[in-house]
């Protein structure tokens, strides 16, 4: 097995956790180096009920010690942050892209995946999740990086849609475009994902509201998905050292599943 590092490029503070957390406990405790980007330090989103700062203009600060306390609770190495500015969200919860100069961005994430001697590179998909313009932003930076600048590493994006027959597929997260080619289960690493997600006290609030949930423990996704985006794979499952150890760690590769388009 010669895959050792594992670089997880993001938008905001708390993606890594909801969307891979699980994943990266995992790869944690199987003795990978892990290392998270995130574009922004979540400036423009909601500061909490109540809030966790009493001036907005605090809230990047307070974001980015929320997300250091997840990635020590994942037991993740190492944070860059690319240092772009998450814009407020706008009238009737516009979501909107942090403003970057698309080039500067791959240049730095490429760089990145140098400094970072990642074997492989977990992002967001190409649907953006739920459609948020700052995930599908940063899908295309990496994947751009990656087929451009470092085309030996292999590219993931996560939340990718289930088979119907498994549990969890009705998720509003999952990118409909991208079928999972692996599912994993994340049960075993629950508790540090809970931990996780407990750091990210600003939205505790949005993560019960958005399902009406009552705790925080409730809104953990026990189930976390990949779509192998680079290279392209047709039919066959995956065949690679993330693949191999992500079935190791029990999760089930799904054969079938064809690439985009
Ligand atoms: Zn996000």
């Amino acid at each position: 097995m010669t895959l050792q590092h594992v670089l997880g490029v993001f938008a905001h503070p708390d993606d890594e956790t909801i969307m891979a957390g699980g994943t990266l406990a995992c790869l944690a405790s199987r003795g990978l180096t892990t290392h998270v980007a995130s574009a922004t330090r979540g400036e423009g989103g909601e500061a909490g009920q109540p809030p966790v700062v009493a001036d907005r203009r605090d809230l990047g600060p307070a974001r980015e010690a929320e997300l250091r306390c997840a990635l020590a609770a994942l037991g993740v190495a190492g944070l860059t942050l690319l240092g772009y500015v998450d814009p407020d969200v706008g009238p009737e919860d516009t979501l909107g892209p942090f403003e970057a100069d698309f080039e500067t961005l791959v240049g730095q994430i490429a760089g990145l995946i140098r400094a970072t001697r990642a074997g492989v590179v977990i992002t967001h998909g190409p649907d953006g999740e739920y459609g948020h313009p700052a995930h599908k932003l940063t899908h295309r930076a990496v994947r751009e990086a990656v087929t451009c600048h470092t085309p030996d590493v292999l590219l993931y994006s996560v939340m990718a849609r289930p088979p119907e027959n498994m549990p969890g597929h009705d998720d509003r997260l999952w990118n409909t475009s991208r079928p999972a080619h692996l599912v994993l289960d994340v049960t075993p690493w629950a508790e540090a994902k809970v931990a996780a997600m407990d750091c990210h006290v600003s939205q505790h609030a949005l993560f019960k509201r958005r399902r009406n949930l009552q705790t925080v423990r409730e809104a953990l996704r026990a189930t976390e998905t990949f779509h192998r985006e680079w290279p392209a794979v047709n039919g066959a499952p995956p065949d690679d050292d993330f693949a191999a150890i992500l079935v190791a760690a029990g999760a089930v590769a799904v054969t079938g599943a064809q690439g985009p388009g």
